[in-house]
């Protein structure tokens, strides 16, 4: 059975293959490691093999967790669905958001951040999948929201993140990256990060100009709901 340091191995070597096949510097990509559902020595395991970023979906899960790793000198990043009364936790213990796809909930973020903590990093969610996808914010919408939120004074707008429809057709990989990075170069607010590739489609995320890839299932193993 391959351990955690043997999987995180083999995706810092996926996303090395991924980046030279592109001619990427390496050191541009950041590995996000998507712990949810898993216990928090999973995350240790992680951390001793390397890795210092984590990815939450679920606040009472992360926050459970980042007292018990208290120790460890992590980065938090919070991925999920965000529900207005979740903002105050949020903003006092997390480090970047990547699943902003509203005004008010950035503006509660705004407000909540700790002045004596340094801006909350944002990235909005934008959906290039329509209809397929509950999650995100319009193309259509995303010029004002990326306005109005880079506005805002205790957050610091990063970038976009996207969850494209699942597929394992390549082409169809790299056209819904490719939109997400010409909607962030469209928008032409100097951003410098792209939060887009998951276990099953990284090497085209990366191809396509990713920053941070959020993985789970690779470094992790299956997630099993049912004992969560
Ligand atoms: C669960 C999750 C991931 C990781 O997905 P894997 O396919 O397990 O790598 C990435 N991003 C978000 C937003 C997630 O919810």
């Amino acid at each position: 059975m391959s351990t955690i340091a043997d999987n995180i191995a083999e995706v810092e070597a996926r996303i090395r293959a991924a980046a030279l096949a592109v001619q990427r510097d390496v050191t541009s990509i950041h590995l996000l490691a998507v712990s949810k559902t898993k216990p928090a020595a999973a995350l240790r395991e992680a951390y001793a093999a390397g890795v210092r970023d984590f990815g939450e979906n679920y606040l009472q899960e992360a926050r459970a967790k980042q007292l018990e790793l208290a120790d460890l000198p992590l980065s938090w990043h919070f991925i999920g669905p965000i529900q207005s009364n979740k903002t105050r936790d949020i903003a006092e213990h997390f480090a970047w958001v990547h699943s902003v796809d509203r005004l008010k909930i950035a503006q509660r973020l705004s407000e909540q951040r700790p002045a004596e903590l340094p801006p909350l990093n944002i990235c909005i969610q934008v959906n290039v999948s329509g209809e397929a996808s509950k999650s995100g914010c319009t193309p259509a919408d995303l010029p004002a929201l990326a306005n109005a939120i880079s506005a805002l004074p205790r957050l610091k707008l990063r970038g976009l993140m996207a969850i494209p429809e699942p597929t394992e057709d390549r082409a169809e990989q790299d056209a819904a990256f490719a939109t997400v990075r010409q909607l962030q170069e469209s928008l032409n607010l100097g951003l410098d990060t792209l939060s887009m590739g998951m276990s099953h489609d990284l090497e085209s995320a990366i191809a396509q100009g990713a920053t941070w890839v959020r993985i789970g299932t690779a470094l992790f193993g299956a997630r099993d709901y049912g004992q969560a």
